[in-house]
């Protein structure tokens, strides 16, 4: 055990632990701490759903979800066999690049050899899977259609939260206490422990925060082409303002088409709205696969995409922790949120084992997710009309910007280039391998994939893996 400035080590003797949000930050977090812990109790606001179906508290979760491989492995180190699991129920592994057609500032990238894959699946069924193996851990409870309204404790130590049935605020029903050793806040990206760390006196972490503005529009669609317009599997456009993902769902069959829409643009929630935004993205691909297509579901909008990351490991009390978009929560555009909840929870089960004080877990936990930070505040910084207090460009910011814009032109002629890229944006590698010298040579040397080319929209017969 490691103790510094009189400091317990987290790992010691956590009798009862809460984790309140239990979506998958929380249940990741639970399951890691019940490796340590003698008992977890998961507070969650709704009440699960039997079947793997949206719910309230996750609202996003109607949108498209890519769960990237760095996430996957992540969350089997917790749940060995996770992903047959999920395959069998429906969830399909897509190959990168194989089964990509990915194209971003107007250059496509080559489809070549599978360098990892990506499962697709609705946010859903990812949860399901997760929670029926969560909840069956034997010191694990979970709380349903309960509220933590508070933290209990003081500025130096938080002894537990306080809790109120849903609906109890309009009944005047009081809150109640449990007391833990180590409360978690996985309530996500509307977490409020910034003010009832107030309350009891400490210090609210400092927050940086950059906004696109960006607006998320999706919809599900039962195929129509067969096959017909393309034989890739994930169609992934990323414009300066705009986008489209086209990815398949459960059951097979359907894919959910998911639009990014521009800053002050109102969200186009009615269908012909929607499918206008076909038009926009940078090749009629979109387009002519709605045209074959029947619309599955209503469309749904979200507009919560800013990127907010809160300074906790400077300011948190012993006996509290705060993970996943509680913590950091990123623009959805390279789909990484998931996977850094899981790195979060892989980061928390570490620092148990090695006894960290608090405040040294604290830091781990936001290292996890300080990658997945950099890319997407990175690309947003770039918007036009980005707005938040971190929103200002340095001239590393820019120099960064200028050298990852000619990365993705070469992603379509540089095979090394792209499988580097790519395992950066996967999280499964670090920015520096981007400098590699051969990385280097091809972003000064070499000739970038031409704008406005044409997409390889077939590989049959070729060999690709
Ligand atoms: C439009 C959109 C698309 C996305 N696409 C992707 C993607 O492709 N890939 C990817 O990896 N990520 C994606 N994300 C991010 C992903 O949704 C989150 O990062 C991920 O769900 C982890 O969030 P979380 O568990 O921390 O919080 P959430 O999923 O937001 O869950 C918070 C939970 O806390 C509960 N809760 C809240 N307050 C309380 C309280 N006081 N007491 C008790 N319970 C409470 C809520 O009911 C909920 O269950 C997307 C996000 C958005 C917005």
């Amino acid at each position: 055990m490691h103790v510094s400035d009189g400091q317990q080590g987290i790992g010691n003797g956590v009798g009862h632990a809460v984790v309140f949000g239990g979506s998958i930050a929380g249940l990741l977090a639970a399951l890691a701490l019940a490796g340590h812990a003698e008992r977890v109790t998961l507070v969650e606001r709704d009440r699960y759903p039997e079947r793997p179906e949206p719910r309230k508290g996750v609202p996003q979760s109607k949108h498209t979800h890519l769960l990237l491989e760095s996430g996957l492995r992540a969350m089997l180190r917790f749940l060995p066999g996770l992903d047959e699991e999920l395959v069998a129920a429906g969830a399909q592994q897509v190959r990168s690049p194989t089964d990509y057609l990915q194209n971003m500032r107007d250059r496509w990238f080559a489809r070549g050899a599978t360098t990892s894959t990506t499962l697709c699946l609705t946010r859903p069924l990812l949860e399901h899977g997760v929670r029926g193996r969560v909840l069956a851990h034997p010191r694990v409870t979970a709380v349903q259609g309960t509220d933590v309204v508070g933290l209990t404790g003081s500025a130096d130590r938080v002894t537990g939260v306080l809790l109120r049935e849903r609906g109890g605020e309009r009944t005047g029903t009081a809150p109640t206490r449990l007391a833990a050793d180590l409360v978690v806040d996985a309530s996500g990206r509307s977490s409020r422990t910034p003010e009832w760390l107030e309350a009891l006196g400490a210090v609210r972490p400092a927050e940086d925060r950059v906004e696109s503005g960006i607006g998320y529009v999706s919809r599900v669609y039962r195929d129509g082409s067969d096959g017909a317009l393309t034989d890739a599997r994930l169609v992934y456009l990323v414009g300066e303002t705009t986008g489209a993902v086209i990815a398949p769902v459960e059951p097979a069959g359907t894919h959910m088409i998911t639009f990014a829409t521009p800053r002050g643009e109102p969200l186009p929630t009615d269908p012909e709205a929607f499918e206008a935004l076909a038009d926009r993205q940078v090749h009629p691909l979109v387009r002519q696969w709605i045209d074959k297509a029947e619309p599955v579901s209503p469309v749904y909008g979200f507009l919560r995409t800013e990127n907010v990351r809160r300074s906790y490991d400077r300011v948190v009390p012993e006996g509290l922790l705060v993970t996943g978009d509680a913590l950091c929560a990123l623009n959805p555009v390279f789909g990484q949120g998931m996977s850094t909840a899981a790195l979060d929870a892989v980061a928390l089960d570490e620092s148990l084992t090695a006894g960290l004080p608090n405040r040294a877990a604290q830091t781990a936990l936001l290292a996890a997710s300080d990658q997945a930070w950099t890319i997407s505040t990175g690309a947003d910084k770039a918007r036009p009309g980005v707005t938040g207090n971190a929103a200002g460009r340095t001239l590393r910011d820019k120099v960064s910007s200028w050298y990852l814009g000619r990365v993705q032109e070469r992603c379509g002629v540089n095979t090394e280039v792209q499988t580097t890229f790519r395992r950066v944006l996967a999280l499964l590698a670090p920015p520096s391998e981007l400098f590699r010298p051969a990385v280097v040579r091809s972003v000064l040397f070499q000739k970038g994939a031409p704008a406005g080319a044409e997409p390889r929209l077939r590989l049959a017969g070729e060999r690709v893996g």
